[in-house]
């Protein structure tokens, strides 16, 4: 859809300068050409690296792979890569980037990142991210692909200040059409929908196009959001619960036991699950390092607040933050977290699509950073490293039907992580960054050296009011 939506602006550029008589002004993202040489690369299977290549790479797409002493024409500017590693660029499947004053786009880079999906943030902020979206398809600005829901519609206010209200199927139906004038790539749904909102969603988004991500809202459950179309289940919780293999115990103010789901999930009703998934194109987005990290805000202060990305989030943001610290440990927060990750391990084992995303910005979570975190947690769940690549690079594009990203094959897109260390060997190694190319864009050590200090730099001194939750 990215791509259509590019050849139909360039389309309209062209149309518009002849009607005007100037020709546009933004520059496509044009690219000298360039050769990273001596790289070994990560083949389309995820699991095997060939040793010693060249990748060619011309106007934001490779042209080329070959042996290392390939031919590289005149005029391509060489980069020696020797013993470097390199990989797709980074999707962050679950985002949202509305927090004023933190560099969001540029984060993304400088961690890796070069494919993001937005979920939401409301209107007002909402400008400002499909601005950024055309600025940096246009070259005008540093950023990665962005896929937006633009907003969140739910039925009642969850405390959430970027919620698109809706009150009536009438009202569901205007907002999803109002989603696709104004430029969304996908619907989000929210946990307190009723099922006749969430029917008319469903339909009226089926009418004008868009797919339907989102949690799974609670008058639904899991079952039913797969069998309606869900493209996407967001987090692990819902689905965690869907494979108990008997009713879970309550305590007393009527909150769900964990510790009575403990190595109690039905590999049999992951496989019931999984099937379904597949069968109705959905994919699961498990989040899984949420909980772990909130929790470890409590388990282990000290580390989390010795981050070293939190220099790149402006002071004001971290003095909001703190009463965060002081919040006690949700009793049932260590038991759910372990049996999220069972659900993961069951899950994918069953064959479901898994892509990995973080939901940043949340407190000391930190956009960009907190994706390697994501594809640690994700190994923890049983995935192996090539995999959990995979569910970062080529799954969520070919879930957004992006075919020509996510894979280092001539005619992809020049979307590409240089790394100083093979990540199969050790999944940490992914933020071990050489180089990011990003649409053809290339940011060698010393770009993202100095795009990191420049980021650190503008957000120490930003002093306006943190965007509420
Ligand atoms: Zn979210």
């Amino acid at each position: 859809m990215g791509d259509l939506r590019k050849l139909v602006r360039g389309a309209l550029a062209v149309i518009a300068g002849c009607a005007f008589g100037f020709t546009a002004q933004a520059k496509p993202p044009e690219q000298g050409m360039a050769a990273l040489v001596g790289v070994d690369v990560l083949d389309a299977d995820f699991a095997t690296i060939l040793p010693d290549r060249t990748i060619l790479i011309d106007d934001g797409v490779i042209v080329a792979i070959g042996p290392a002493d390939m031919a590289v024409p005149d005029g391509a500017t060489v980069h020696d890569l020797a013993g470097k590693t390199v990989i797709p660029g980074l999707w962050d499947a679950h985002v949202h980037s509305r927090y004023l004053g933190i560099d969001h786009p540029r984060l993304m880079i400088v961690h890796g990142i070069t494919t993001i999906r937005d979920l939401g943030g409301g209107w007002e902020h909402q400008r400002r991210i499909f601005d950024w979206r055309e600025k940096i398809e246009s070259g005008e600005m540093a950023g990665p692909r962005i896929w937006s829901a633009a907003t969140v519609l739910d039925n009642s206010g969850a405390g959430w200040s970027h919620i698109g209200l809706v009150h009536s199927p009438e009202e569901a139906r205007e907002q999803v059409r109002r989603l696709k004038r104004e430029g969304a790539d996908f619907v989000k749904v929210y946990s307190n929908l009723t099922p006749e909102n969430y029917d008319a969603i469903i339909d009226e988004a089926s009418k004008v196009g868009l797919p339907v991500d989102g949690h799974v809202p609670l008058s639904i459950g899991v079952e039913r959001a797969i069998r309606s179309g869900q493209r996407v289940i967001e987090h692990a919780e819902e689905i965690a619960i869907a494979l108990a293999d008997h009713e879970p115990e309550k305590n007393a103010d009527g909150y769900l036991l964990w510790t009575d789901l403990e190595g109690r999930l039905s590999r049999d009703k992951a496989a019931e699950l999984a099937a379904l998934m597949l069968e109705h194109g959905s994919y699961l987005s498990p989040t899984l390092n949420l909980g772990p990290h909130f929790n470890s805000l409590k388990t282990d202060t000290e580390a989390a607040l010795a981050n070293p990305a939190l220099r790149f989030i402006p002071p004001p943001y971290l003095v909001a933050w703190k009463p965060r610290l002081d919040r006690p440990l949700w009793p049932s927060a260590l038991p759910s977290a372990r049996v999220e990750k069972e659900a993961i391990g069951l899950l994918h084992e069953a064959g479901v699509r898994i892509i990995a995303g973080t939901d940043t910005v949340k407190p000391y979570f930190v956009p960009g950073h907190a994706l390697h975190d994501e594809l640690v947690a994700l190994v923890g769940a049983g995935l192996s490293e090539g995999e959990v690549i995979r569910a970062a690079t080529r799954t969520p594009a070919e879930m957004v039907g992006a075919l020509g990203q996510g894979l280092i094959a001539k005619g992809q897109a020049a979307d590409l992580l240089v790394l100083d260390a093979s990540p199969l060997e050790d999944i940490a190694n992914t933020r071990r960054i050489a180089m990011v190319v990003a649409a053809g864009r290339i940011y060698d050590r010393e770009a993202l050296a100095a795009m990191r200090e420049d980021v650190a730099a503008k957000a120490a001194v930003w002093d306006g009011e943190p965007t509420g939750r």
